[in-house]
């Protein structure tokens, strides 16, 4: 079963409930009885796939002034 972090923005407090997924955006309650309370993200593995990242830009690629932006190429 999944854990979610929990804040509460009445006392500041921060919490974790484990629950299911299909209650991960259900409302929660703070330990001290504060239902205003927002939902952290979780510590989701978000990390760049060095293989195959095709993001870096590439030289020359168009737009952005050069020659072929400029309209003496067409
Ligand atoms: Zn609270």
């Amino acid at each position: 079963m999944p854990r979610y972090d929990y804040r509460c923005h009445s006392c500041g407090a921060t919490f974790e409930l484990n629950r299911p997924m299909s209650q991960a955006n259900a409302p929660a309650v703070c330990p001290a009885g504060h239902e205003d309370v927002t939902k952290l993200m979780s510590m989701v593995a978000v990390t760049g796939s060095a293989a195959g990242g095709g993001a870096a830009p590439q030289a020359g690629g168009g737009g952005g002034g050069g020659c072929c932006g400029g309209g003496c190429c067409g």
